[in-house]
């Protein structure tokens, strides 16, 4: 989800507190606004990180579909840009994503044959060199059954290849829509996993700062698989003496916590806003704050303002609301804590007092039907550029294509 967003990259905190949030409606007394103050008339557009390529596996998002060239060309094309020492050592098998200055491909081990991944990161420009020592700052200090496990590391002047523990379930919500059927059970379980992992993160000084789906990936294709926490490009770790404030302003539009949106010092909690965020979704297949104008969306969310209306919430119990609404507080010292979390009634009787009612048409639906309506405005947008080029045609139609295998394999597992 928060396909054809861009992920906003750390950038040197400024004195000017009002550059990112402009152009806001007045205040209308929300009991959450407690930014109204930051909201202003006037100014124009905001200021973001650069658009970064979509993402690849997700149903919403639009990497894999854009991949006209065959297979067997693009490995070669990615094998040909491996430092030897890594092929020596691994034989490279598939692309399988690709984020904003990364390719991730499934590799083996010669010697064993373990396959593992291997998340390639340019570093001849800043962005990425930045993107990268966070990453491995993290990845070095970690070692918990949720988060992804770095084996080894090869470093040369233009790269850096990580090689990882391989996940190869899928993103949260690939599995979501094959599964077939969805409860709140099944939302707790998942949280769950990924709370442990993150109160791990917390307690180790470690803020992730971009939790998404798209971050959240299944270890195996089982249903019995545990999720992992990937993708620390954006993770910041505390040092030692440091105070827990950070001021940097990053994360992925749909899921930044207000406090990063006035530039505010903020804490971890802003992976807490982030899951209450993933939590809505996971158990609607919507956003809570989503509009294709960022003014707007940053507008939603400093208000805090989000609904239970359409399907499925009437069918969603009270407990689950509640458990969303104490993350979706738009004050962070009222905003629950991992652990409490964790004790969370919702998650700790894995919601045995709401109904075992099938969630999965609803969200598998309002999934498809986002993914859909992305897919159309890419296409109108596309249509306006004057010279449009044989390969986004070729990509459209890729697309459009995987759209309509998804809709079919959703109505064949939902029916039968
Ligand atoms: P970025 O920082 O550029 O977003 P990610 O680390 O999120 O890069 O990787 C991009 C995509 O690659 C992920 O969304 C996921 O689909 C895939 N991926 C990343 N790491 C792994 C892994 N260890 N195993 C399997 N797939 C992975
Ligand atoms: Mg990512």
């Amino acid at each position: 989800m928060g396909c054809g967003t861009s992920k906003i990259l750390p950038e040197p905190p400024k004195d000017v507190h009002l550059d990112l949030v402009k152009k806001v409606e007045p205040y209308t007394g929300c009991k959450n606004d407690i930014y109204k103050h930051f909201i202003k008339d006037g100014g124009d557009a905001i200021k973001s990180g650069f658009p970064s390529p979509p993402r690849q596996t997700n149903p919403c998002s639009t990497a894999r579909m854009e991949q006209p060239e065959p297979r067997k060309n693009r490995v070669a094309k990615y094998r040909a840009k491996f430092d030897p020492r890594v092929t020596a050592k691994y034989d490279i098998k598939a692309l399988i994503g690709r984020g904003s200055f990364s390719r991730v491909v499934r590799v083996e081990h010669k010697a064993t044959k373990q396959p593992y991944a291997i998340k390639m990161i340019e570093t001849k420009y800043r962005e990425g060199r930045e993107v990268c020592e966070s990453e491995l700052c993290v990845l070095r200090r970690v070692r918990h059954t949720n988060i992804i496990q770095l084996i080894e590391v090869f470093e040369t002047q233009e790269r850096v290849y990580m090689v990882m523990e391989l996940a190869t379930g899928g993103e949260l919500f690939d599995r979501i829509i094959a599964k077939g059927s969805f409860t709140e059970r099944d939302a707790t379980r998942v949280l769950q996993m990924v709370l442990d992992g993150v109160k791990y993160l917390h307690t180790l000084g470690i803020t992730h700062r971009d939790l998404k789906p798209e971050n959240l990936l299944y270890y195996h294709p089982g249903m019995d698989s545990k999720i992992m926490i990937t993708d620390f490009g954006l993770a910041s770790a505390r040092k030692k003496g440091d105070d827990c404030l950070m001021k940097t302003t990053c994360g992925t539009p749909e899921y930044i916590a207000p406090e990063i949106l006035v530039r505010k010092p903020y804490t971890n909690s802003v992976d807490m806003w982030a899951l209450g965020v993933i939590s809505y979704i996971l158990l609607s297949g919507t956003m809570p704050f989503e509009d294709d104008n960022r003014t707007r969306l940053y507008r939603q969310i400093l208000k805090g303002k989000y609904s239970y209306s359409g399907e499925p919430w009437p069918s969603v119990s009270n407990l689950a609301k509640d458990f969303i609404d104490r993350l979706l507080t738009v004050d962070p010292s009222d905003r629950m804590t991992a652990l409490q979390a964790l004790k969370h009634p919702w998650v700790v009787s894995m919601a045995a007092s709401s109904s075992m009612k099938n969630l999965h048409r609803s969200i598998s639906q309002n999934l498809l039907k986002r993914a859909s309506s992305r897919c159309q405005s890419t296409k109108s947008a596309q249509s306006t550029r004057s010279s449009r080029s044989t390969k986004s045609n070729k990509s459209r139609r890729v697309r459009e294509r995987e759209l309509r295998e998804l809709n079919l394999r959703y109505q064949q597992q939902y029916n039968g």
